[in-house]
């Protein structure tokens, strides 16, 4: 029995990994079913029962009529019945954006060919001579110490240049006034600018992203579009867009600001149409200086003076801070960060119907506006500030520890430091890559909402490990606040990025995998479609269609996992290259048992994956790992795969490809029931789970790589600002880096003559000055060491200050 079993378990396996269709299934059904029956000798009465139920089930599957009506209803009645409940809202959510490479990571057979033809990113001429010109100038006007300790505000001077050259018009094309730059572009402008100031890149970010602007260019009326466009392009107006409320955060669906339609009086006419609003908004970026509020709000129609219903949904407007009854309230103070956020109310402000963006036909469409926008925002601001924050972050810890010495060493050659470096230099590595990768989706005309909430979460995520490890690799350093600390502030604001533009634990539990399975999945779209199709005869045809597509695509992805697992990916076909083959092996590996896993959490737990948030969290987190793999492994072939830059993409695939494992690990083992647990086990992991961490010789190529100057590090920290003034505290780091490893043959020399009697002065520079004295060093040796020693103890020494200075209401 058991051998027959055994013969004949491959054939099913063969014609599931192949995804046999239909009729190749009955036709193997029909062949090895009798072969079996009669192998095992059974008797005569069972042979005829295996017949006849052979005979039912080659009729009931074989025949389509029948197969649809019978088995396609069935489980159809059933489906209609544990399908999630989906609020409108929801359901927005879910359809907005476009699938772009998640869609190849969710069919467990990603065409790699497909992802290294996408164009590599790069800038236009213009683009490049705006970040080199007018952002380095920026980037030179900002002093983020003056800016958030003294000021709590960007100088007035900063704001001007920022309006005069074009900052707040990066999304608004030409005709407007505005930069009409790439997303590649507005991406590198905010990640230059975040390197130097947080608060100066919010200020920049904001208008460019989901906002009035946005709005406008999407769903705006030609006449509002003529009306702000411009004004927003060059400045003259300030915009801000209100969503968050204090009783609607995450749940932002919810809001209870209002508008009701009636006749108002408006500029001296009277009898206008239009909307009578009142709302109280918080946490509201550039509030307390906008001249222009997108407001997001419920629409009322309680006279139906429009006709329908009286409840028409949110609705988005734009309302200038002038009019009457329009309070911009108190400022809030987000963690020392400095740019202006606050609070807005109206109450019973009247506005023409006009006001509504795209005008009445867009009326109760706000939150399929806002979900389709914020794809493409989402895609670009954050991770651009995080990279240049992460980028920073790296350049000036790989420089600090070579710089800083204890225990005669430079710290970073400890090994406990070489861990939290390598962690900076991989995570940066691979989240500019993302950074990079999902601006080119952008570009390409995708508004790639799974993708967005992925970047969004781990670059802000990922931001916030590389920032921790910094600051503790900079020891008190960092935590001394003052003009030479340039962590303290980033350290300080990494709260603000987890939480701004869906908050991170949300966005992980609901979104990542709950968006990703239904728009993603090759069939999950269809069959939801037909079960809310009501003509019955459409569908069936159409559920019947992705039912057996789909099982056929689970039965694949089954057979296709366990024999994945049993090669460890061994033999999957991958594109070229020694270093990266068993890469893309393993992501194809796990893009299939992901493929098998999400389908297993959907079939067995149905609408209650929706509250098992720990399962949706680590299926997406798989699904996030699969998608920064396959970005770091297109950047490192974009930059024509250099060796220098092997240790970061070593580090970075080990260890999310470990990260992977261990979160099937945990879905697995909290999956509920035994079965399928021991299954999903067996398939995905038929030799157990054998991947490991990065090894620690690759942390200790990553920190080499960090603390000496380089290819590979400029590489990493490409498109910074790096201010080449001496007096700058970065600046100062990077001078004292190169003055550091060319000075150090001088100080062992120095050393030696200490040692040996031949210098006697205790301190650096008396003995620096001794020994040009006696000739053991040249004059010129002798000022490269004392200006070594200056920058040296610039790098080390940090900030004080009269008691009376940090004083409150100084
Ligand atoms: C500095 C700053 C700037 C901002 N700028 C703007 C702006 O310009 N315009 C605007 O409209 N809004 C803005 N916001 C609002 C921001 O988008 C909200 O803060 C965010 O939506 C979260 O809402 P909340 O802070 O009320 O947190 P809550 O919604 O109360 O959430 C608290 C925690 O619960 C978690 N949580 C909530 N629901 C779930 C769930 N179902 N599953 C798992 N976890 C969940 C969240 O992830 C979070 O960790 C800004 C906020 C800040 C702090």
């Amino acid at each position: 029995m058991a051998w027959t079993i055994l013969a004949v378990l491959p054939i099913f396996v063969f014609l599931a990994f192949f995804r046999a269709s239909v009729t190749s299934w009955m036709l193997a059904i029909m062949v090895i079913v009798p072969v079996v029956a009669i192998q095992l000798r059974i008797s005569d009465i069972a042979l005829q029962a295996v017949y006849s139920v052979l005979f039912l089930f080659v009729v009931l599957f074989g025949v389509p009529w029948l197969r649809r009506n019978i088995i396609s209803g069935t489980i159809l009645k059933i489906f209609r019945k544990i399908l999630p409940q989906i609020s409108a809202t929801e359901q927005e959510a879910i359809n907005a954006g476009t699938v772009w490479w998640d869609g190849d990571l969710f069919s467990g057979r990603p065409d790699w060919r497909k992802l290294l033809a996408f164009p590599k990113p790069s800038l236009s001429a213009a683009e490049q001579a705006f970040l080199d010109h007018e952002v380095e100038q920026l980037c030179a006007m900002l002093d983020d110490w003056d800016i958030t300790h003294r000021r709590a505000d960007l100088p007035p001077e900063v704001w001007q240049f920022i309006k005069d050259k074009g900052f707040f018009g990066m999304i608004i094309p030409k005709r407007y006034g505005g930069l009409e730059f790439s997303a590649q572009a507005h991406s590198a402008v905010v990640c230059k600018i975040a390197s130097r100031s947080g608060t100066a890149a919010v200020t920049v970010m904001v208008p460019n992203s989901l906002g009035p602007a946005e709005l406008l260019l999407h769903y705006g009326t030609d006449e509002q579009k003529e009306k702000y466009l411009h004004r927003l392009a060059t400045g003259q107006e300030v915009p801000c867009f209100a969503l968050t409320g204090p009783f609607a955060g995450s749940d932002a669906g919810a809001i209870p600001d209002y508008g009701e339609v009636c006749y108002g009086k408006f500029e001296g006419r009277q009898n206008v149409l239009g909307v009578r609003l009142t709302w109280e908004k918080r946490y509201i970026t550039l509030a307390p200086v906008a001249t222009l509020l997108g407001l997001a709000f419920k629409l009322y129609d309680p006279e139906r003076i429009l006709g329908g219903e009286v409840n028409r949904g949110i609705t988005l407007a734009l309302i200038p801070t002038s009019l009457p009854g329009v309070q911009t309230g108190r400022r809030h103070f987000p963690l020392n960060s400095a740019f202006l956020n606050g609070t807005t109310q109206g109450e019973g402000v009247f506005v023409p119907m006009d006001f509504i963006i795209g005008g009445t036909p867009y009326i109760g469409q706000g939150w399929r506006m806002l979900m389709e926008c914020l794809a493409a925002g989402r895609s670009i601001s954050l991770p651009a500030s995080s990279a240049g924050g992460m980028k920073l972050a790296a350049r000036t810890s790989g420089a600090y520890c070579r710089v800083r010495k204890q225990f005669h060493l430079p710290i970073g050659k400890f090994e406990g430091v070489e861990e939290p470096l390598a962690h900076i230099g991989a995570y940066t590595y691979m989240i500019d890559a993302a950074r990079q990768l999902t601006a080119l989706a952008v570009d390409l005309g995708e508004k790639p909402s799974v993708i967005s909430a992925i970047v969004k979460y781990h670059a802000t995520e990922r931001g916030r490990v590389v920032i921790n490890d910094a600051m503790d690799v900079h020891g008190g350093k960092g935590i001394c606040l003052g003009p030479d600390n340039y962590l303290g502030r980033a350290y300080q604001q990494a709260p603000i990025t987890i939480t701004v533009e869906g908050a991170n634990i949300l966005t992980r539990s609901m979104i990542i995998f709950g968006q990703g399975a239904i728009r993603c999945h090759p069939y999950v779209l269809k069959e939801i479609a037909a079960a809310h199709d009501q003509d019955h005869q459409r569908a069936l045809h159409q559920f019947d269609d992705a039912l057996f597509g789909h099982i056929s695509f689970a039965l694949s992805n089954a057979a296709r996992s366990f024999v994945f697992g049993l090669t460890n990916g061994r033999g999957i076909a991958a594109p070229p290259g020694d270093e990266t083959r068993r890469y893309y092996q393993q992501l194809t590996r796990f893009s299939t048992a992901f493929a098998l896993g999400a389908d297993v959490a959907m079939a067995i737990l149905g609408g209650s994956l929706k509250r098992r948030e720990k399962i949706s969290a680590r299926l997406g987190d798989v699904l996030s790992m699969l998608y920064l793999c396959s970005a770091t492994l297109k950047r490192f072939e974009d930059d024509g795969r250099p060796v220098e830059d092997l240790p970061l993409l070593h580090w970075a695939m080990q260890d999310a490809l470990h990260k992977i494992q261990q979160a099937f690990d945990g879905v697995i083992q909290n999956f509920p029931g035994t079965l399928v647990r021991w299954m999903l086990s067996a398939l995905i992991f038929p030799l157990g789970m054998r991947l490991s961490p990065p090894a620690d010789h690759l942390d200790h190529q990553i920190a080499t790589l960090l603390m000496q100057p380089g290819a590979a590090r400029d590489r990493l920290t490409a498109g910074i600002y790096l201010p080449a003034d001496e007096q700058d505290a970065v600046g100062a780091l990077e001078s004292a880096l190169v003055s550091t490893l060319l000075c150090e043959p001088l100080q062992a020399e120095l050393e030696k003559a200490h040692k040996t009697g031949k210098l006697s002065a205790l301190e650096e520079l008396p003995r620096i000055a001794e020994a040009r004295d006696k000739g053991i060093i040249s004059a010129e040796q002798a000022l490269q060491l004392e200006r070594d020693y200056a920058l040296r103890r610039k790098v080390i020494m940090v900030d004080d200050f009269a008691a009376d200075e940090l004083r409150a209401g100084r």
